[in-house]
């Protein structure tokens, strides 16, 4: 009856490696497909030139409003439309492809909880602009499809508690925190735990999600692990109950 796989994971998403997932058996990465690092270049083009013909048009009309906008000018603004509607369709794909072959192979999914801040840490700092905001758009949608293809599937796909594992800084090793600076990709503990920065982050979300199922029933590992907070019944795969009867 199950349609999900067996395997239990921790998912970290960034903007430089799509996304890291940890198992108990090693870690694997996805990339960003290159097709849509190549229109992200283009769109980067275009926006040069862009830009290059309006300071062009300003000077030789002496108005930086309402200047005329040339037939080329008119080109490139419809070159970058286009680019947009590429981009999205690429990502769309991209991301129902991704999150269907990961539930195909995963019952449990960790996740982090993202939010704008720890979204933007996860940028790095030479990944500016619109590249980082198409990219960025992209977590949300993700962990959505996700979650929608785990539930539909009878497996989970849940957020951690970000603030209270701290992905980034904790060591999955030892459990010992340390604040990494932004820029650090790499992970180096006293304890000898030596990883990417995102290896190690999908590690620790994998060790939350095994804490958080061992032995128990699941409803109440959520209730257990996120004291305080309304059970996300959308967490929540619908035919639970077949776990247990299972
Ligand atoms: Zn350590």
């Amino acid at each position: 009856m199950r349609e999900c796989g067996e395997k239990m994971g921790g998912l970290d998403w960034g903007l430089e490696t799509f996304a890291t997932v940890a198992t108990a058996q090693g870690a694997e990465t996805i990339d960003n497909p290159r097709h849509l690092a190549g229109t992200l270049d283009a769109i980067r083009g275009v926006q040069r030139e862009i830009s290059r013909k309006e300071e062009a048009a300003k000077k030789a009309s002496g108005r930086s409003r309402g200047f005329p906008i040339s037939n080329r000018l008119r080109k490139a603004y419809d070159e970058l439309r286009r680019l947009h509607r590429k981009v999205a369709n690429q990502r769309h794909d991209f991301l129902h492809q991704v999150s269907a072959r990961l539930i195909k192979e995963f019952s449990a999914l960790g996740l982090e909880a993202l939010s704008i801040r720890n979204m933007t840490a996860k940028g790095g700092q030479h990944k500016r602009g619109l590249n980082r905001g198409i990219l960025d758009a992209a977590g949300g949608a993700f962990h959505q499809l996700l979650k929608l293809k785990a539930e539909e599937a009878g497996a989970w796909a849940v957020e951690a508690p970000t603030r209270q594992i701290k992905p980034s800084q904790t060591c999955h090793a030892c459990g010992q925190q340390e604040k990494k600076p932004l820029g650090q990709r790499w992970h180096s503990c006293p304890c000898g735990a030596s990883c990417s920065r995102d290896e190690n982050a999908a590690r620790v979300l994998l060790a939350w999600l095994e804490r958080s199922l061992s032995g128990r029933e699941p409803a109440d590992a959520w209730r257990e692990v996120r004291p305080g907070h309304p059970l996300d019944e959308s967490a929540l795969p619908s035919k639970r109950e077949t776990h247990a009867i299972a």
